[in-house]
């Protein structure tokens, strides 16, 4: 039979949040394009904000910048560190952006006095959406955000629903967990609700993924098939593993693909993972001995907000063969300290990642100052880079009360100030220097070395820049500007020219991927494995 064009797979997650809905989702996109096939992966999230933008990292996890521009869900971030691929903004689709459009609509009068509703309007509207991401896609894979049964992504479900009577091309996923009250003792019934929830809705899962303690046992594997109406083998173990790059693999071997192929009519082929699975095995069994770096935030208690930084260090470290252990540290922690040294001393490196608002500035400022004294290897990132040179023109030079005007609003010394196009912005979302912008990189720096190129781009989330009225100063005194925008000469990348110090205005571990690491996270952990 020939294959039929766009095929789509529609993952949900039930009973709870927190499973992992988007490793697997990237990890089934994983096994697909490892065998040739082009999958664009569409999320859904039913939040009626119009994009990430405006959302805490406290309560939200990371926002990630795509090259368009797009704030959107850390899971992004997932499908593209697993795709090695780059995603436009036409991959999110939020109740918002939803809301937004057929509200703009029903103002302009387009539904000719039609009463406008959750059905067709919004619903037509998601399969719209879908349609226009799907472009040149053999595989959609479209994760939809929350559980099932949400009142927030009911209308997604809806959609998906018609779609698939329509169209008949699609496979869906189900999601599930099975806790184990003692060892053996597992518990199978939360799923059989589930999946009669996700029935009542008019949807059958095609295959069972099950979040679990440990192994399904032959017992609750043949329930869950019994009662959820789905084949034995298409019921797979989702276990936990040592890090989530290992799931495709995991996945792969159950025979996941298999079980998609003869749904949608897919090719029978094996994956090739081969590189993949070498650097996984790097994570898991590195050769090196651990390097031990030290990330000083603001949001630290809540791992999801720095997820990038993490993974792109993950990255660099299998790419050395090393093993890798983060210390988080609160900068307001080190406001209060007489000394610093105790805390920091254990490091390889520090990393100063991005942040908005004044507390614990100071105390990352402290960190700067103790990495460039002691000569251990820093990495800014964003507020990283606006710290650095903060700390350098106070006490290098010597302009005592330099800050940057978010912190301070009279400071004599705004060494960063509010980028030109900012001073007249009012609204919040959406109106930050945003997405990719090129950089120009100078002979003999480490950032030159490191990308072993003249011109790179990466992705940017600010509304304050270096003061480009400090630059001499800065220059004269030995702060290297190694990277510059080509048009207007934003300053992008500063340099220590003694030890190694390097920081970047763009958030560079947003384009690190295991299988293409940031290079400036590598030539970070390089010299700190020197140390
Ligand atoms: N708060 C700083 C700015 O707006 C840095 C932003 C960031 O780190 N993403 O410029």
């Amino acid at each position: 039979m020939p294959e039929k064009k766009t095929k789509f797979i529609v993952i949900a997650g039930s009973i709870m949040s927190g499973l992992g809905k988007g490793i697997v989702s990237s990890s089934i996109a994983k096994l697909l394009q490892s065998r040739g096939y082009k999958v664009v992966p569409v999320k859904f999230d039913g939040y009626l904000n119009v994009d990430c933008g405006t959302m805490n990292p406290f309560r939200h996890g990371e926002v990630f910048v795509l090259d368009d521009g797009t704030e959107v869900d850390m899971d992004f971030g997932t499908y593209e560190r697993f795709l090695n691929q780059s995603l436009t903004g036409l991959c999110s689709i939020t109740g918002g952006k939803l809301f937004k459009t057929v509200l703009e609509k029903e103002r302009r009068g387009d539904y000719l006095g039609r009463d406008v509703q959750i059905v067709p309007h919004l619903t037509d509207e998601i399969k719209r959406r879908v349609a226009e991401a799907a472009t040149d896609a053999d595989i959609v894979l479209i994760e939809i955000g929350g559980t099932i049964g949400d009142l927030e992504n009911g209308y997604f479900v809806e959609a998906m629903r018609q779609q698939n009577f329509e169209k008949d091309n699609m496979a869906f996923i189900q999601l599930t967990y099975v806790p184990s009250l003692s060892p053996g003792e597992q518990k199978t019934k939360p799923t059989q609700h589930a999946t009669r929830l996700l029935q009542s809705l008019g949807i059958q899962p095609d295959i069972i993924v099950v979040r679990e303690q440990e192994k399904l046992t032959s017992e609750s594997r043949r329930k869950i098939s019994t009662y959820c109406n789905v084949p034995e083998e298409a019921v797979f173990d989702d276990p936990l593993l040592q890090t989530v790059y290992q799931l495709p693999i995991v996945l792969d071997r159950q025979g996941l693909y298999d079980v998609l192929a003869k749904k949608l009519d897919l090719k029978k082929k094996d994956a090739d993972l081969k590189t993949w699975q070498k650097k996984v095995s790097q994570i898991i069994k590195p050769k090196e001995k651990p390097l031990k770096i030290a990330i000083v935030g603001k949001y630290t208690a809540v791992k999801d907000a720095y997820v990038s930084v993490k993974e792109a260090l993950v990255h660099s470290a299998a790419a050395l063969n090393c093993g890798l252990e983060i210390g988080w540290i609160e900068g307001s922690d080190l406001e209060s300290m007489d000394n610093v040294t105790p805390t920091l001393a254990e490091y390889d490196g520090i990393v100063v990642p991005g942040g908005f608002g004044t507390r614990g500035i100071e105390g990352k400022i402290r960190a700067i100052e103790y990495a460039r004294k002691n000569n251990v290897p820093y990495l800014g990132l964003c507020l990283g880079l606006q710290l650095m040179v903060i700390e350098y023109a106070r006490n290098v030079c010597g302009l005592k009360e330099a800050n940057s005007k978010e912190f301070d609003k009279k400071t004599p010394h705004p060494v960063i100030d509010f980028l030109p196009e900012q001073q007249q912005i009012a609204k919040m979302g959406g109106t930050l220097r945003l997405g990719a912008y090129d950089c120009i990189l100078k002979e003999d720096t480490i950032a030159r070395r490191a990308y072993g190129e003249s011109k790179v781009s990466e992705r940017h989330r600010h509304r304050y820049e270096v003061n480009s009225e400090y630059v001499k100063t800065l220059e004269e005194k030995g702060l290297v500007i190694s990277g510059t925008h080509p048009k207007n000469n934003i300053v992008e990348i500063t340099e220590w020219s003694k030890g190694f110090g390097v920081a970047s205005q763009a958030h560079v571990e947003l384009k690190s991927r295991l299988e293409s690491p940031a290079p400036l996270f590598v030539e970070f952990l390089k010299a700190a494995r020197k140390k």
